[in-house]
């Protein structure tokens, strides 16, 4: 049985984690990138493939709407199946932006060699992964991705189970579920 998350004091955090279109179009590409996901302790609650229409992009996008890049991105981001994941862990915004790397593919393989943007990125726009910047945007991303998701209800009533070690990987699903109690 393998349980991923140890018995944790902190509470566990939410974030949403997006695979782009580069990397899911390499099944190899993306099982490294599952795989990291597992190794560094991430507790994945939730996770799907999914199409985006350019209208959905165009809103997620909406505050680089005047940038350069912003056609380019929303092309990008509408062209290919997606992966969208809810993980957990504490203070999962940030680790998952520090295993993501800097934005920028170049700067990350120069700055951050270990990260997922160095490893498997091939451009500025096609870096292979995105993430929630702060807990608000977490929680504003969960809804967009996962609108049946209620993250408060499971904060309240899985979290404290997670969080003690009762979660299990299932690798079918590709998701951590409770284990019943013994
Ligand atoms: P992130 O939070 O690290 O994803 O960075 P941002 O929120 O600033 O940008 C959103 C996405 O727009 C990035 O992940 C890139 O795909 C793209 N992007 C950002 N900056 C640039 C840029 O300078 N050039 C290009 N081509 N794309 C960019």
């Amino acid at each position: 049985m393998l349980l991923t998350t140890g018995r944790l004091s902190k509470a566990l955090q939410l974030t949403l984690a997006l695979i782009k279109p580069d990397a899911v179009a390499h099944p190899l590409m993306m099982e490294g990138l599952h795989q990291s996901i597992l190794d560094n302790n991430f507790v994945i609650v939730r996770c799907k493939d999914l199409l985006w229409g350019r209208q959905d992009c165009e809103r997620f996008y909406a505050e680089h709407s005047e940038r350069f890049f912003y056609r380019r991105l929303v092309e990008f981001m509408s062209s290919g199946p997606l992966r969208a994941y809810i993980l957990g862990r504490e203070d999962a915004v940030g680790h998952w932006r520090e295993l993501m790397g800097p934005t920028k593919v170049f700067r990350a393989r120069y700055t951050s060699p270990a990260s997922l943007r160095a490893r498997f990125g091939l451009t500025d726009t096609r870096n292979t992964a995105h993430g929630s910047d702060s807990a608000e945007s977490a929680q504003r991303e969960m809804a967009f991705f996962f609108p049946d998701f209620d993250a408060e209800e499971w904060m309240r009533s899985e979290e404290p189970a997670f969080r003690s070690g009762r979660a299990r990987y299932d690798p079918r699903r590709r998701v951590h579920a409770l284990c019943a109690r013994s």
